[in-house]
């Protein structure tokens, strides 16, 4: 499996020179199962720069978009995204979608002529959709599953398992409390009920899903002093990183979803005390922070 981090950045576009090394994109994370077999883990602006360098491939691309929750940051790139605007391309996009407003419709909405020029029918390429809830589906000769998380409305993580070779993909999410997760009204009902099962730590569920992984892309967005003023905002401390890296027995963990204030020296810093903590607490798994075009091969 082959990964590179098209975007990295949680919340909005952070261009500048305080941002350069990791990135000011929000997520896009490109996944090679082979050189024809293309996966697209969410479509946030870095999805564009991903798009300019497949056109400049000049062959013509069937791939997934998998895409985690409609926020904004998850979504803004693909109108950007030149290969959709391209005949004998096709594109099916993956992803949850609410009793109110269907995969579809999010994506539609996006590109609403109100806020862009060109609809989403208006697209040359062939783009289909097929919303998920918890399931496994066949994509290329792998298997993707889904799971739900503890991010505002509705939102999920992904696996990839592919010849004996595992990726999991988790960029928003937040540590479930038993006592807050019975008063939370911010996450999809559904979801809260399938966390509200689980006898021991309601976390329980997301170490299961990230099981023996050769690398987890974890939500990282907060210190665990952030973290305080921010709790119900659907998102981790690094502590919490760790913790499911750990539990779930992990080989890899990337630091994913950089708060939007956070320069790059400041990236280092929560990178180096986690590398600190996994010492400290004898974890075993490697840890480093994703950037804006960083591959990973294994
Ligand atoms: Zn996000």
């Amino acid at each position: 499996m082959k990964l590179r981090f098209w975007g990295t950045r949680g919340s909005i576009p952070t261009p500048g020179e305080t941002t350069v090394r990791y990135g000011g994109n929000t997520p896009c994370v490109e996944v090679r199962l082979s050189p024809e077999h293309l996966i697209i883990m969410d479509a946030g602006t870095g999805l564009r720069g991903l798009g300019e360098e497949l056109i400049a491939t000049g062959e013509s691309v069937k791939s997934f978009i998998v895409i985690t929750h409609p926020h904004w940051d998850h979504i803004q790139g693909f109108p950007f995204f030149k290969p959709a605007f391209i005949s004998g391309n096709e594109f099916t996009i993956v992803g949850p979608e609410s009793k109110q407003v269907t995969l579809r419709q999010m994506i539609s909405d996006l590109m609403n002529k109100v806020y862009f020029p060109i609809q989403l029918n208006e697209l040359k390429a062939k783009v289909d959709f097929h919303p998920v809830k918890e399931e496994t589906i066949p994509i290329f000769d792998a298997q993707l599953k889904t799971c739900y998380v503890n991010h505002p409305a509705f939102a999920v993580g992904y696996r990839i398992d592919w010849q004996g070779q595992s990726l999991v993909y988790i960029s928003d999410n937040e540590p479930f409390d038993l006592g807050i997760t019975k008063q939370m009204k911010n996450v999809d009902k559904v979801i809260v009920e399938k966390y509200l099962q689980s006898k021991g730590d309601p976390n329980q569920r997301i170490f299961d899903f990230a099981r023996d992984a050769d690398v987890l892309i974890h939500d990282t967005t907060y210190t665990p002093d952030e973290y305080v003023n921010y709790v119900g905002w659907g998102h981790s401390h690094y502590l919490f990183s760790l913790k499911v890296a750990d539990e779930a027995k992990v080989k890899k963990l990337v630091l994913f979803h950089h708060h939007q204030s956070r320069p790059d020296e400041k990236v280092d810093e929560i990178l180096e005390t986690c590398r600190e903590e996994i010492r400290r607490r004898s974890y075993s798994f490697e840890c480093i922070a994703a950037a804006e075009g960083m591959v990973l091969e294994w």
